[in-house]
């Protein structure tokens, strides 16, 4: 780190942002302003002077009043002490916050890792080993679910020359010495990172593995792969935040990260509230032992709203480099771009598109471009899974972060208000959207299930678009103009909607459903399917078939029949076909 400090004078103020005169700094350095040393960052330089975004409330700050650069980006801390805590958009831990009456100063430096606590270091390498960038030097058990890993820091290789022996130090304590080709390094548990740069790694790495998130409709329909990335467009309670605390809770990831940006106070505290009550269905344990939330309440400045994207994706990077699949959640993305928006608007920026600064698709980029599945050290892969959800006003999509989103992303998880108010949940829109990893996951479906997946979405996606159609007949005509088979599209799509697409997240046998599961109910659907058709050739009238009780015992399966119940969900299908067999014989 660089220790020559410079200084300078505030020339004045508009709200988070601050005109100054600090000559020698450079773009996106890290400066503190004023008596309380507020943080703040360089991120435009006019003629002699800086404009400087400042994280923190300006109430009180005076033109005259110094500012000081340390000469380095802003920046988080890696290391143990980051699970199971919230921190905010510059990784300030928030119980401090609250400890020091809600967010006003004084803050002056509040570390984001505690500098007191004593964490158990457990060594996995010896005096001798040969050791470079992400190596393993030991780890931190730091909850029931999560081990910390100690890694070597970027940018170092070299023989270990001391470890520290299992015990308990604090991050400050060097824990291991590597001798480099320019000298002895001493390594602490943890690490700066600048949170705009990305994490260095060896390489991206194809693979087909799906990552099942246990909603139907997207395992199915609109899948993501590991470390792939999506966007929850959705207007006011369309579910994007449920959908979401559906998928940290279950989405097949080691580790979440959480950030909230809530534009209303309430939104934010809901997820402060909510989130650490949440269960992690896989242990039984809080959730938040394995998650890390990032939250921007409503009395934050803008601009820490603006960096919190980076700051979760950095240290997801962190825990990737450790050889974790990690998912980041970002909630919402809209409220990050208004940030963004009102900031350009105070440096008085030529706004492009409904005022949004024209580098918003560059800075959208920034975050998703940071997802993937990477090799992180040799043999070691670790992985990124970014999801973001879009709240553009009145559900328009065709608005400029909704667009600009879709350029970086490849699932598309459209929610629809007209779904969310027929209770049709999550409401995610079979026609609008859709999914790139379609080609991609296919052979994971066979290696894993030993199944034509492909072939069976085809056949869900064949049967929702000939509904459509056939919607906007019976629109004119009512249903009873159609022939029969065409009837049966429509109850069979029906079938598919109630039975298999909704999804109660609160019911404790739906809110997860495994890929067997999925496999074996849609199975169940198409056969009805078949059976359906077979009997309206054999000439049984299409109201039998519309009767059979079978109908509701297929809606039900998905709440009557546990994950581990598929043999009794064969037994179902057993029932049908006798049930048809009865009505070609004796009628209903
Ligand atoms: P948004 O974040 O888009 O504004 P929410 O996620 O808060 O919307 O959802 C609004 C309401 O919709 C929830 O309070 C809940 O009642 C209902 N809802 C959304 N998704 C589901 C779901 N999967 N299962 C059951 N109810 C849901
Ligand atoms: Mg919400």
């Amino acid at each position: 780190m660089n220790k020559e400090i410079k200084e300078g004078k505030i020339i004045s103020i508009s709200g988070p942002v601050v005109l100054a005169e600090l000559p020698g700094v450079r773009m996106r350095d890290l400066v503190m302003i004023g008596e309380t040393e507020l943080i703040g960052e360089v991120i435009e330089f006019r003629k002699e002077k800086v404009v400087i975004q400042v994280f923190e409330e300006t109430l009180g700050l005076k033109p005259g009043e110094k500012v000081f650069s340390t000469n380095n980006p802003l920046s988080v801390e890696l290391g143990p002490g980051m699970v199971g805590k919230t921190f905010d958009g510059i990784q300030r831990p928030l119980q401090v916050f609250q400890e020091h009456g809600a967010f006003i100063s004084p803050l002056k430096g509040i570390k984001a890792l505690s500098r007191e606590k004593e964490w158990e270091f457990n060594p996995e390498v010896k005096v001798g080993d040969a050791v470079q960038e992400n190596s393993i030097l030991g780890n931190v058990k730091e909850s029931e679910l999560i081990t910390t890993r100690i890694l070597v820091p970027p940018g170092i290789s070299g023989k270990i020359k001391k470890i520290k022996s299992k015990g308990k130090y604090t991050i400050e304590e060097p824990v291991a010495e590597i001798e480099t080709d320019s000298g002895i390094t001493s390594v602490k548990m943890y690490q700066v990172w600048p949170i705009r740069q990305p994490r260095h790694f060896i390489k991206r790495v194809f693979s087909n593995d799906q990552l099942i998130t246990g909603t139907r409709v997207l395992d199915f329909l609109f899948p993501i792969k590991r470390g792939g990335v999506a966007a929850i467009p959705g207007g006011f309670v369309a579910g994007k935040t449920m959908l979401q605390h559906s998928l940290a809770k279950w989405i097949a990831a080691d580790i979440i990260i959480y950030v909230g940006c809530g534009e209303r106070g309430n939104e934010m505290t809901q997820v402060l509230e909510e989130f650490p009550q949440l269960i992690d269905p896989r242990s039984g344990r809080p959730l938040i032992e394995r998650t890390i939330l990032i939250a921007n309440t409503s009395n934050m400045p803008v601009t820490a709203r603006e960096s919190s994207i980076y700051t979760g994706i950095t240290i997801a990077e962190y825990f990737r480099d450790m050889g974790y699949d990690v998912a980041i959640m970002a909630d919402s993305t809209s409220r990050w771009a208004e940030a963004l928006r009102e900031i350009s608007g105070r440096l008085e920026e030529i706004p492009a598109e409904e005022g949004f600064p024209s580098y918003l698709a560059s800075r959208l980029a920034e975050f998703y471009e940071r997802a993937g599945l990477m090799e992180v050290h040799p043999g070691r892969l670790g992985s990124i899974t970014a999801i973001g959800a879009v709240s553009p006003q009145g559900g328009d999509f065709s608005e400029p972060v909704t667009q600009n989103t879709k350029r970086f992303i490849r699932a598309f998880w459209a929610l629809d208000k007209n779904l969310a108010g027929a209770r049709h949940f999550p409401a995610i829109s079979w026609l609008e959207s859709y999914s790139e990893y379609i080609d991609e996951v296919k052979d994971w479906w066979h290696v894993n299930y030993r199944k034509d997946w492909l072939s069976y979405r085809m056949k869900a996606v064949e049967i929702f678009q000939k509904d459509q159609k056939l919607q906007q007949i019976v629109k004119l005509v009512g249903p009873d103009a159609l022939p029969d088979d065409e009837r049966l599209i429509l109850l069979i799509a029906d079938l598919l909607k109630v039975a298999f697409l909704q999804q109660n997240a609160f019911d404790d046998i739906d809110m997860y459903c495994t890929p067997e599961k999925q496999i074996k109910m849609f199975e169940l659907i198409m056969k009805f399917f078949d059976e359906s058709e077979k009997s309206l050739q054999d000439g049984v009238p299409f109201h039998q078939i519309q009767g059979m009780e079978i109908l509701s015992s297929l809606k039900r399966m998905k709440i009557e029949y546990r994950n581990d119940q598929l043999p009794e969900l064969d037994t179902l299908g057993d029932k049908m076909v006798k049930d048809f067999q009865n009505i070609k014989e004796f009628g209903l």
